[in-house]
């Protein structure tokens, strides 16, 4: 079911949300508000409709891998597009009645003024919205919030490497290093991890240069070890990613030399794409990520999290959705009250509070 369907019917003005100028209306609380239609979003929604959920999912559309054409891994569904994978998720959570869509970009989730985090029988989050291909802003009310939102990545600042990004470089080693195998390849990265992701890359190919573009550092004795493997250590600023006709032939180093390089890989650097939860405080781990316990549960009473968004990875559709459909389990059962659910873990003390 769409946005504005029977679902968001019985509506109040009175609603604690109050309306605000551009809102299409203010709703009764959701069972579960879902932010993200990846495959962890898609997976915890498909779950929690089966489970007559009245549930919210929200998508701004924006997949960090929409730039690539066939995606693997995902049992059934290898070499899939990743856009076909979700229009099929989407598809299958919709033909449920519990199931609302609305394509919206979140921009706010907050405790609902004077409402108890502890208490999951009533609305505990507010949830706002900018409207997109349409439809108009939201505000609405829910007793749990899952963030699917994934990540927001930076690559190294070269003019043409997003050109190149998910077709000929790569940033998952283990969804494209069999296309890529035994091709004379690049890694490119700006990050101190970079020989870690080298070795991985060799498992498919012995002709493999590591472009730190100046930036990254490689320690001595990790370079010594690359090179034991013939992995060698470029240390030049880059000046771009070059090709024609569609296929990538190399990399222009700033001091003029071209290195003919058919592909590769590219480490970018991560972010949770989550500030819209800033005011919650959510832990999180040293690199900004949502840290969640083994049921999905954030540090915050009723706000889970699940794949990319999460540490520890691997960042895959197939463990995103896996993560999405355990989310689903703990959701349903808080909400069931506390004869159903697991004691909560004390995140807090385990990680920084971000
Ligand atoms: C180029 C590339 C190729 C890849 N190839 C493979 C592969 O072959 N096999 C594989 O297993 N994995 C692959 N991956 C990794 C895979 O895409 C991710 O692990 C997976 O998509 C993560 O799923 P997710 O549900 O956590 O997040 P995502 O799939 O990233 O979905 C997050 C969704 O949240 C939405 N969103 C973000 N912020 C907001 C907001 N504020 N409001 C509303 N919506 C929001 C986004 O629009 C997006 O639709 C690839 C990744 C990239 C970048």
């Amino acid at each position: 079911m769409t946005s504005g369907g029977s679902l968001s019917a019985g509506v109040g003005s009175d609603s604690a949300a109050g309306t605000a100028a551009g809102v299409a209306s203010v709703e009764a609380p959701y069972d579960v508000v879902i932010i993200g239609a990846g495959p962890a979003g898609l997976a915890a929604g498909l779950n929690l409709v089966r489970a007559r959920r009245r549930t919210l999912m929200i998508d701004s559309n924006r997949p960090r891998h929409s730039a690539t054409l066939r995606s693997h891994g995902f049992i059934t569904r290898d070499g899939v597009p990743p856009l076909e994978l979700r229009r099929i998720g989407r598809e299958e959570y919709e033909a449920y009645p519990a199931a609302e869509f609305h394509m919206g970009l979140v921009r706010t989730v907050e405790q609902l003024p004077g409402a108890d985090l502890a208490d999951a029988t009533a609305a505990r989050f507010t949830v706002s919205t900018k409207g997109m291909r349409g439809e108009k802003n939201r505000v609405v009310t829910a007793r749990t919030v899952l963030i699917a939102t994934g990540l927001a990545e930076t690559l190294p600042a070269l003019p043409s490497i997003r050109a190149w990004y998910g077709t000929n470089l790569h940033s998952c080693i283990g969804c494209d290093g069999y296309e890529e195998a035994d091709r004379a390849l690049a890694l490119i990265g700006e990050t101190d991890d970079l020989a870690e992701h080298a070795l991985l890359i060799s498992q498919w190919t012995d002709d493999l240069i590591v472009f730190t573009n100046g930036i990254a550092q490689v320690s001595d004795a990790d370079e010594a070890s690359l090179a034991a493997r013939g992995i060698r250590v470029d240390r030049r600023p880059l000046t771009d990613v070059v090709g024609e006709r569609g296929a990538m032939t190399g990399i222009q180093v700033a001091d003029g030399e071209f290195v003919a390089r058919a592909g590769g890989f590219v480490r970018p650097r991560y972010e949770a794409a989550a500030t819209f939860v800033a005011a919650l405080t959510p832990a999180t781990d040293a690199y900004g990520l949502i840290v969640v316990d083994p049921q999905g549960r954030t540090s915050v009473p009723g706000l889970y999290a699940a794949g990319d968004t999460t540490p520890p990875g691997p960042e895959q559709l197939l463990v995103s959705a896996g993560e999405g459909a355990r989310a689903a389990v703990a959701i349903n059962r808080e909400l069931l009250g506390p004869l159903a659910t697991h004691p909560p873990l004390n995140l807090a003390a385990r990680t920084e509070v971000g």
